[in-house]
């Protein structure tokens, strides 16, 4: 589509938080794309953090990295996986990046002298960068998901770029308000009222919304929808059923029932539009396969952001957890999850912990920071290469098992990382050079070696068959690195390092002999990120496979 006809539909929730914008922002983006559009996504956080980098999981659930380096939002995972597609640093703002595009553009006269006000000139620039997002990928249509509830401060701004954007394309923009609405128990009825008043509180920032899209727990009945239409001034099929599904992947089918994809391409009068049933089959076929899962391979995921609560652990690690289930649902295999704290086994139990774990058909250590739980991740790392159990490693997960290996095998006890102990002997484990410099200088800020680089398989390696090429590409975020001066020690003693940057020097995968152990592998980059549903990722489904196959024995 040329720049011109370019369509907008930002995203608004109303009532409450939590409601699932972006799960409904996704599902509206598919379900235009099995009308043959080309559709991407802007996803905009109202907090003044510059990017997601800084914080921690447990604070605001996963940090999602792009292809481009940029760290984001866990939600940004979710649109890439809903649009099987790879998006770019436009896609994600926040109040922080909104002001520092302004503050640098005025400290390099980039307003020509001018006095620069909060508005236009930041609204301004958040259109700029929508439509960036759009251009770069080419897209008819642009969803916009707006962060947090109407009537709160934090995303005036956002919502007056989104008045501004029907300003300038006013037949090319609408707005969809994702509303809560309960039922509560004592009374018995679903209830309108607080939609009604979260349209008065959207029409108040100069919005009105053309889609109402109602969550609730049971579906909305008619009588409902009639009565959103007449007190909110928006006709009766604009007012969507969205009740809580089992998994997130029903909505776009849910979407599809209640015509949405026609209401909008009609809205926006879009003209060229193909249906492609294959598309919405193979999504259909997915979403089925996610549920006939009888059978349920058992995973141990072992990690340190578990302190909060059980809710947090989905938002911490949602990409692992997607990913699992992708792999499993190839594997014609259902998942069943268990979280397992690693101080646990620097406690007093620690063997009875240990022999625990027996029980698990495949152990994960994911990614992690700073020093808590290490030593009870090496230990679990040493009993499952003993016993066999299928283990991945995944960055802080794979860089342990080599500390483990040292440590247990190659007879260097004291084998450390430089995160965990800088003046250590033997750093098995090191700092990437450039980065000690930006440590030293407190540059903390999306400082890490980021995003997606090359890396080359080794032929006849665990790697290579599961990949089925040599040349591969994956998503990153560290500090630190296997250290070349002990590969050969590690090698010698049987760890296999099978891929590595194109140049030899970064090793960026490690393995044991698959014959010796069934599944023993550990990435130093982050795979979760480019697992998709119809496309889960070839290391995720070898260690399913091998959980399986245990599981089978
Ligand atoms: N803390 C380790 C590093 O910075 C691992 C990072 C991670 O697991 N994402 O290298």
């Amino acid at each position: 589509m040329s720049d011109k006809n370019r369509k907008y539909i930002f995203v608004v929730g109303g009532v409450m938080s939590g409601v699932g914008k972006g799960v409904a922002a996704s599902s509206i983006a598919k379900i235009l794309q099995f009308n043959g559009l080309k559709t991407t996504a802007v996803k905009i956080d109202p907090y003044v953090n510059v990017d997601a980098g800084t914080m921690n999981p447990t604070e605001h659930g996963e940090v999602f990295v792009l292809d481009d380096g940029h760290e984001c939002d866990q939600d940004m995972g979710n649109y890439e996986r809903f649009l099987n597609s790879s998006l770019s640093r436009d896609s994600y703002m926040t109040t922080g990046s909104a002001y520092l595009k302004v503050i640098n553009k005025e400290r390099s006269l980039g307003y020509k002298g001018k006095c620069v006000d909060v508005v236009p000139h930041v609204p301004l620039g958040v259109m700029e960068q929508i439509e960036n997002a759009g251009k770069k990928e080419k897209a008819d249509v642009v969803l916009v998901e707006i962060g947090g509830t109407l009537g709160e401060y934090q995303n005036i701004l956002f919502l007056e770029a989104a008045r501004m954007m029907k300003n300038k394309y006013p037949n090319d923009v609408m707005y969809a308000l994702v509303s809560f609405l309960p039922t509560p128990h004592k009374i018995g009825e679903m209830k309108t009222k607080p939609t009604q008043y979260a349209v008065r509180t959207m029409q108040q920032t100069g919005l009105t919304p053309d889609i109402i899209i109602g969550r609730s727990e049971i579906p909305m009945d008619d009588k409902r929808k009639e009565k959103i239409a007449f007190s909110c001034s928006i006709k009766k099929e604009c007012v969507i059923s969205a009740p809580d599904i089992d998994s997130i992947y029903d909505v776009p089918e849910n979407f599809l029932g209640e015509n949405l994809d026609k209401i909008i391409i009609n809205k926006l009068n879009i003209k060229k539009t193909k249906k492609n049933n294959k598309k919405i089959d193979e999504w259909k076929k997915f979403v089925k396969s996610s549920k006939n899962g009888k059978k349920k391979v058992k995973i141990a995921v072992v990690g340190k952001y578990f302190d909060t609560g059980d809710f947090v652990l989905s938002d911490a690690y949602i990409s692992i957890i997607e990913a699992l289930k992708f792999s499993a649902y190839k594997n014609h295999i259902g998942v069943e999850l268990t979280w397992v704290n690693s101080k646990k086994f620097e406690g007093k139990n620690v063997k009875k912990e240990l022999s625990n774990l027996k029980k698990y058909n495949g152990v994960l250590i994911p990614g992690g920071f700073g020093t808590t739980g290490i030593e009870g991740k090496i230990k679990v790392i040493e009993f499952i290469r003993k016993n066999k159990i299928p283990f991945f490693g995944i960055c802080y997960g794979m860089q342990l098992a080599c500390i483990e290996y040292a440590r247990n095998v190659c007879g260097i006890k004291d084998a450390t990382s430089y995160e965990i102990n800088p003046n250590g002997k033997n750093k098995i484990i090191t700092i990437l050079p450039e980065q000690k410099k930006l440590l030293k200088a407190g540059d903390y800020g999306g400082s890490m070696r980021l995003g997606a680089y090359p890396a080359k398989v080794k032929k006849g390696s665990l790697a290579y068959k599961l990949y089925k090429t040599e040349k591969i590409s994956e998503r990153h975020r560290h500090r630190y690195e296997l250290n070349e001066k002990y590969i050969e020690i590690l090698e010698k003693k049987g760890l296999i390092v099978s891929a590595t940057s194109p140049d030899g020097k970064l090793p960026e995968i490690i393995e044991l002999d698959n014959k010796k152990h069934p599944f023993f592998v550990g990435v130093q980059f982050h795979p979760e990120m480019k697992a998709r549903p119809l496309d889960p990722h070839p290391v995720f489904n070898g260690f399913i496979k091998a959980a399986k196959e245990k599981m089978d024995k």
